[in-house]
Protein backbone atom coordinates (compact mmCIF):
# COMPACT_ATOMS: atom_id res chain seq x y z
CA UNK A 1 0.00 0.00 0.00
CA UNK A 2 1.03 3.45 -0.19
CA UNK A 3 1.14 6.09 2.96
CA UNK A 4 1.51 10.03 3.36
CA UNK A 5 5.19 10.87 4.00
CA UNK A 6 5.19 14.72 4.40
CA UNK A 7 4.57 16.22 0.31
CA UNK A 8 4.27 12.80 -1.15
CA UNK A 9 2.25 9.67 -1.20
CA UNK A 10 4.88 6.94 -1.39
CA UNK A 11 5.76 3.25 -1.02
CA UNK A 12 4.66 2.53 2.55
CA UNK A 13 7.77 0.32 3.02
CA UNK A 14 9.59 3.53 1.97
CA UNK A 15 8.21 5.90 4.57
CA UNK A 16 10.92 6.09 7.02
CA UNK A 17 11.35 8.95 9.59
CA UNK A 18 14.73 10.32 11.62
CA UNK A 19 15.55 8.52 14.89
CA UNK A 20 15.92 11.66 16.56
CA UNK A 21 12.33 13.09 14.94
CA UNK A 22 10.54 14.41 18.02
CA UNK A 23 7.29 12.14 17.83
CA UNK A 24 9.64 9.35 18.08
CA UNK A 25 12.07 11.19 21.20
CA UNK A 26 9.57 13.06 22.64
CA UNK A 27 5.87 12.32 21.74
CA UNK A 28 6.01 15.89 20.20
CA UNK A 29 3.52 16.22 18.18
CA UNK A 30 -0.43 15.40 17.20
CA UNK A 31 -2.17 12.82 15.55
CA UNK A 32 -6.23 11.90 14.39
CA UNK A 33 -7.66 9.11 13.25
CA UNK A 34 -10.73 9.21 10.52
CA UNK A 35 -13.40 6.91 9.68
CA UNK A 36 -13.81 5.72 6.01
CA UNK A 37 -16.65 4.23 5.02
CA UNK A 38 -17.94 3.40 1.35
CA UNK A 39 -14.67 5.38 0.91
CA UNK A 40 -15.10 8.39 1.99
CA UNK A 41 -14.45 10.65 4.60
CA UNK A 42 -16.80 10.63 7.52
CA UNK A 43 -16.42 13.91 9.91
CA UNK A 44 -13.33 14.41 7.62
CA UNK A 45 -13.67 18.60 8.30
CA UNK A 46 -14.09 18.01 11.47
CA UNK A 47 -11.07 16.04 12.30
CA UNK A 48 -8.95 18.34 10.19
CA UNK A 49 -10.08 20.94 12.19
CA UNK A 50 -9.13 19.35 15.36
CA UNK A 51 -5.77 18.45 14.10
CA UNK A 52 -5.01 22.18 13.43
CA UNK A 53 -6.21 23.05 16.70
CA UNK A 54 -4.13 20.50 18.92
CA UNK A 55 -0.76 21.63 16.39
CA UNK A 56 -1.57 25.49 17.06
CA UNK A 57 -2.15 24.50 21.11
CA UNK A 58 1.70 22.75 21.40
CA UNK A 59 3.03 25.43 18.50
CA UNK A 60 3.34 23.44 15.68
CA UNK A 61 2.62 25.15 12.57
CA UNK A 62 1.36 23.00 9.56
CA UNK A 63 3.35 23.34 7.06
CA UNK A 64 0.50 22.57 4.12
CA UNK A 65 -2.84 24.01 4.14
CA UNK A 66 -5.96 21.77 5.51
CA UNK A 67 -7.42 22.05 2.02
CA UNK A 68 -4.06 20.55 0.72
CA UNK A 69 -4.22 17.80 3.18
CA UNK A 70 -7.64 17.20 2.69
CA UNK A 71 -6.77 16.46 -0.82
CA UNK A 72 -3.95 13.95 -0.08
CA UNK A 73 -6.09 11.97 2.30
CA UNK A 74 -8.30 11.87 -0.29
CA UNK A 75 -6.12 10.59 -2.87
CA UNK A 76 -4.23 8.06 -0.59
CA UNK A 77 -7.81 6.58 -0.09
CA UNK A 78 -8.25 6.05 -3.30
CA UNK A 79 -4.65 4.68 -4.09
CA UNK A 80 -5.43 1.96 -1.55
CA UNK A 81 -8.31 1.56 -2.80
CA UNK A 82 -9.57 1.61 1.19
CA UNK A 83 -13.76 1.31 1.27
CA UNK A 84 -14.18 0.60 4.88
CA UNK A 85 -11.38 1.09 7.48
CA UNK A 86 -9.46 4.17 9.47
CA UNK A 87 -6.73 6.76 7.95
CA UNK A 88 -4.22 7.62 10.63
CA UNK A 89 -2.83 10.76 10.23
CA UNK A 90 0.06 12.55 12.33
CA UNK A 91 2.75 15.79 12.65
CA UNK A 92 5.68 15.68 14.93
CA UNK A 93 7.78 19.08 15.86
CA UNK A 94 9.91 17.23 12.91
CA UNK A 95 14.05 16.23 13.52
CA UNK A 96 16.35 18.21 15.91
CA UNK A 97 19.30 17.37 17.92
CA UNK A 98 17.29 16.06 21.31
CA UNK A 99 16.57 19.07 23.77
CA UNK A 100 13.65 19.02 25.56
CA UNK A 101 13.27 22.79 24.45
CA UNK A 102 11.84 23.51 20.89
CA UNK A 103 14.59 23.75 18.04
CA UNK A 104 15.51 26.88 17.11
CA UNK A 105 15.63 27.56 13.60
CA UNK A 106 13.75 26.26 10.79
CA UNK A 107 12.56 22.58 11.32
CA UNK A 108 10.57 21.41 9.67
CA UNK A 109 7.46 19.35 11.13
CA UNK A 110 7.05 15.66 9.84
CA UNK A 111 3.57 14.51 8.52
CA UNK A 112 2.70 11.34 8.21
CA UNK A 113 -0.28 8.89 7.29
CA UNK A 114 -1.76 5.59 6.02
CA UNK A 115 -4.74 3.08 6.10
CA UNK A 116 -5.79 0.33 7.57
CA UNK A 117 -9.02 -1.49 6.82
CA UNK A 118 -11.25 -2.05 9.70
CA UNK A 119 -14.81 -3.24 9.50
CA UNK A 120 -17.42 -2.58 11.42
CA UNK A 121 -17.29 -3.67 14.80
CA UNK A 122 -20.86 -5.60 14.80
CA UNK A 123 -20.86 -8.04 17.29
CA UNK A 124 -19.82 -5.26 19.98
CA UNK A 125 -21.94 -2.62 18.79
CA UNK A 126 -24.93 -5.36 19.05
CA UNK A 127 -24.15 -7.45 22.53
CA UNK A 128 -22.03 -4.10 24.09
CA UNK A 129 -19.17 -4.61 25.93
CA UNK A 130 -17.70 -5.12 29.40
CA UNK A 131 -15.54 -2.38 31.05
CA UNK A 132 -13.55 -1.76 34.53
CA UNK A 133 -12.99 1.47 36.03
CA UNK A 134 -9.38 3.22 36.86
CA UNK A 135 -7.97 6.15 38.38
CA UNK A 136 -7.05 8.85 35.76
CA UNK A 137 -3.37 9.46 35.85
CA UNK A 138 -3.02 11.42 32.79
CA UNK A 139 -2.42 14.96 32.11
CA UNK A 140 -4.60 18.50 32.46
CA UNK A 141 -4.49 18.54 28.71
CA UNK A 142 -6.37 15.88 27.89
CA UNK A 143 -7.97 18.09 25.15
CA UNK A 144 -4.87 17.92 23.11
CA UNK A 145 -5.08 14.66 20.36
CA UNK A 146 -1.34 14.37 21.87
CA UNK A 147 0.88 11.64 20.65
CA UNK A 148 1.73 10.92 24.79
CA UNK A 149 -0.46 8.37 25.35
CA UNK A 150 0.76 6.52 28.60
CA UNK A 151 -2.00 7.14 30.41
CA UNK A 152 -4.46 5.75 28.43
CA UNK A 153 -2.28 2.26 27.32
CA UNK A 154 -2.00 1.40 30.79
CA UNK A 155 -5.67 2.41 31.38
CA UNK A 156 -6.24 0.01 28.32
CA UNK A 157 -3.54 -3.06 29.02
CA UNK A 158 -5.61 -2.94 32.99
CA UNK A 159 -8.95 -2.93 30.79
CA UNK A 160 -7.32 -5.87 28.05
CA UNK A 161 -5.46 -8.05 31.14
CA UNK A 162 -9.04 -8.05 32.86
CA UNK A 163 -10.98 -9.35 29.60
CA UNK A 164 -12.35 -6.08 28.97
CA UNK A 165 -12.85 -3.66 25.69
CA UNK A 166 -12.28 -0.25 27.45
CA UNK A 167 -11.19 1.27 30.89
CA UNK A 168 -13.36 4.07 32.47
CA UNK A 169 -11.26 6.30 33.78
CA UNK A 170 -12.36 9.28 37.10
CA UNK A 171 -10.36 11.80 38.80
CA UNK A 172 -11.56 10.80 41.99
CA UNK A 173 -15.15 10.59 42.00
CA UNK A 174 -15.51 12.24 38.70
CA UNK A 175 -15.59 10.27 35.40
CA UNK A 176 -13.51 12.00 32.89
CA UNK A 177 -13.69 9.29 29.61
CA UNK A 178 -12.69 6.38 28.39
CA UNK A 179 -8.76 5.46 27.57
CA UNK A 180 -9.63 5.99 23.80
CA UNK A 181 -13.32 6.73 24.18
CA UNK A 182 -15.82 9.24 25.22
CA UNK A 183 -18.65 8.02 27.94
CA UNK A 184 -22.09 8.65 28.26
CA UNK A 185 -24.91 7.90 30.62
CA UNK A 186 -28.10 7.93 30.64
CA UNK A 187 -30.62 8.20 33.54
CA UNK A 188 -34.65 8.58 33.05
CA UNK A 189 -34.31 9.47 29.89
CA UNK A 190 -31.63 12.30 29.68
CA UNK A 191 -28.25 11.66 28.13
CA UNK A 192 -24.94 12.78 30.23
CA UNK A 193 -21.44 12.64 29.22
CA UNK A 194 -18.67 15.46 30.19
CA UNK A 195 -18.40 18.61 29.26
CA UNK A 196 -15.51 19.09 26.57
CA UNK A 197 -12.91 21.30 28.46
CA UNK A 198 -9.39 19.86 29.53
CA UNK A 199 -10.17 17.20 31.05
CA UNK A 200 -11.40 14.94 28.06
CA UNK A 201 -10.90 14.97 24.44
CA UNK A 202 -13.53 16.77 22.45
CA UNK A 203 -14.88 13.81 20.43
CA UNK A 204 -16.06 13.95 17.23
CA UNK A 205 -18.22 11.21 17.34
CA UNK A 206 -19.30 12.60 20.97
CA UNK A 207 -20.25 15.89 19.17
CA UNK A 208 -22.19 14.14 16.65
CA UNK A 209 -24.53 11.97 19.03
CA UNK A 210 -24.55 15.68 21.00
CA UNK A 211 -25.98 17.22 17.57
CA UNK A 212 -28.51 14.10 17.03
CA UNK A 213 -29.95 14.84 20.63
CA UNK A 214 -30.58 17.85 19.81
CA UNK A 215 -32.26 17.75 16.40
CA UNK A 216 -34.59 14.99 18.21
CA UNK A 217 -35.12 16.52 21.04
CA UNK A 218 -33.53 13.89 22.65
CA UNK A 219 -32.66 15.69 26.53
CA UNK A 220 -29.02 15.73 26.91
CA UNK A 221 -26.33 17.23 29.74
CA UNK A 222 -23.27 17.99 29.61
CA UNK A 223 -21.69 18.18 32.57
CA UNK A 224 -19.54 16.40 35.16
CA UNK A 225 -21.10 13.04 36.88
CA UNK A 226 -19.69 10.92 39.26
CA UNK A 227 -18.88 7.20 39.84
CA UNK A 228 -22.14 6.77 42.13
CA UNK A 229 -24.33 8.14 39.20
CA UNK A 230 -22.29 5.64 36.63
CA UNK A 231 -23.19 3.18 39.36
CA UNK A 232 -27.12 3.83 39.43
CA UNK A 233 -27.21 4.51 35.44
CA UNK A 234 -30.08 2.64 33.60
CA UNK A 235 -27.90 2.87 30.18
CA UNK A 236 -23.71 3.46 29.65
CA UNK A 237 -22.20 3.71 26.29
CA UNK A 238 -19.03 5.02 24.80
CA UNK A 239 -18.24 6.61 21.86
CA UNK A 240 -15.24 7.00 19.02
CA UNK A 241 -14.34 7.31 15.72
CA UNK A 242 -13.58 3.07 15.28
CA UNK A 243 -15.89 2.12 18.37
CA UNK A 244 -19.33 4.48 17.31
CA UNK A 245 -21.89 4.15 19.76
CA UNK A 246 -20.93 0.69 21.81
CA UNK A 247 -23.20 0.02 24.51
CA UNK A 248 -21.45 -1.17 27.96
CA UNK A 249 -22.91 -3.62 29.57
CA UNK A 250 -20.57 -4.48 32.18
CA UNK A 251 -18.10 -1.92 34.42
CA UNK A 252 -16.01 -3.76 37.30
CA UNK A 253 -17.88 -7.26 36.72
CA UNK A 254 -21.44 -5.75 38.03
CA UNK A 255 -24.08 -5.48 35.12
CA UNK A 256 -25.14 -2.26 33.94
CA UNK A 257 -29.37 -1.73 34.24
CA UNK A 258 -30.26 -5.48 33.04
CA UNK A 259 -27.18 -6.01 31.21
CA UNK A 260 -28.10 -5.60 27.80
CA UNK A 261 -28.22 -2.33 25.64
CA UNK A 262 -30.97 0.21 26.38
CA UNK A 263 -33.20 1.98 24.39
CA UNK A 264 -31.95 5.21 23.88
CA UNK A 265 -28.10 4.00 23.32
CA UNK A 266 -29.95 1.60 20.56
CA UNK A 267 -31.76 4.71 19.14
CA UNK A 268 -28.31 6.66 19.37
CA UNK A 269 -27.19 4.11 17.42
CA UNK A 270 -29.43 3.76 14.27
CA UNK A 271 -29.46 8.18 14.14
CA UNK A 272 -25.41 7.52 13.70
CA UNK A 273 -25.93 5.59 11.31
CA UNK A 274 -28.46 7.86 9.51
CA UNK A 275 -25.46 10.11 9.48
CA UNK A 276 -23.00 8.20 8.35
CA UNK A 277 -25.29 7.18 5.40
CA UNK A 278 -26.23 10.83 4.90
CA UNK A 279 -22.04 11.61 4.48
CA UNK A 280 -20.78 8.40 3.46
CA UNK A 281 -24.30 6.94 1.38
CA UNK A 282 -24.70 2.91 2.07
N1 LIG B 1 -11.18 10.26 24.16
C1 LIG B 1 -9.97 9.74 23.90
C2 LIG B 1 -8.94 9.73 24.98
C3 LIG B 1 -9.70 9.21 22.62
O1 LIG B 1 -8.49 8.70 22.34
C4 LIG B 1 -10.71 9.22 21.63
C5 LIG B 1 -10.50 8.71 20.26
O2 LIG B 1 -9.84 7.78 19.98
C6 LIG B 1 -11.96 9.75 21.96
C7 LIG B 1 -12.15 10.28 23.23
C8 LIG B 1 -13.08 9.79 20.95
O3 LIG B 1 -12.83 10.77 19.98
P1 LIG B 1 -13.41 10.64 18.50
O4 LIG B 1 -14.89 10.45 18.64
O5 LIG B 1 -13.07 11.94 17.87
O6 LIG B 1 -12.76 9.46 17.87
Amino acid sequence: GYAILNSEIINRSEAKVDIEDRGYQFGDGVYEVIRVYNGKMFTGKEHMDRFIKSSESIGIKLPFSAENIMNMLDELVEKNNLKLGIIYMQITRGAAPRNHAFPVGDVTPCITAYTKEMPIPEANLQQGVKTILTEDIRWLRCDIKSLNLLGNILAKQKAAENGCYEAIQHRGQDITEGSSSNVFIVKNGVVITHESNNLILKGITKDVILRVCEEKQIPVEERTFTLEELAQADEVFLSSTTSEVTPIVVIDDKKVGDGVPGPVTRQLQELFKKEIEKQCGN
